[in-house]
């Protein structure tokens, strides 16, 4: 069974939490409402302008807004760094 670390949890929750203030276009181009600030993810949402996912490894609260936007599941393994992966036997 895949376990992701508490923290990363947390950060995973707080991020979908905040996805009303975004507004995402076709070219996956993310527009803060809040903040008025935009970011760019890319086409396999395995990076974004701000960074954070590069940095951190785990999908910045842009990607999530991405994956609402074309109907993906927002938890995608696959996003988060191995570091932040743990794999348990039940
Ligand atoms: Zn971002």
């Amino acid at each position: 069974m895949l376990k992701l670390f508490t923290v990363v949890c947390m950060f995973v929750k707080e991020s979908v939490m905040i996805l009303s203030p975004f507004q995402v276009d076709d070219h996956y181009e993310v527009y803060c409402v809040d903040t008025r600030r935009l970011q760019t993810v890319s086409r396999d949402l395995n990076s974004c302008s701000c960074c954070l996912h590069i940095n951190v490894g785990v999908p910045c609260s842009h990607i999530f807004a991405v994956l609402a936007y074309t109907s993906h599941d927002l938890f995608q393994p696959d996003l988060v760094a191995d570091r932040w992966l743990t794999f348990t036997a039940f």
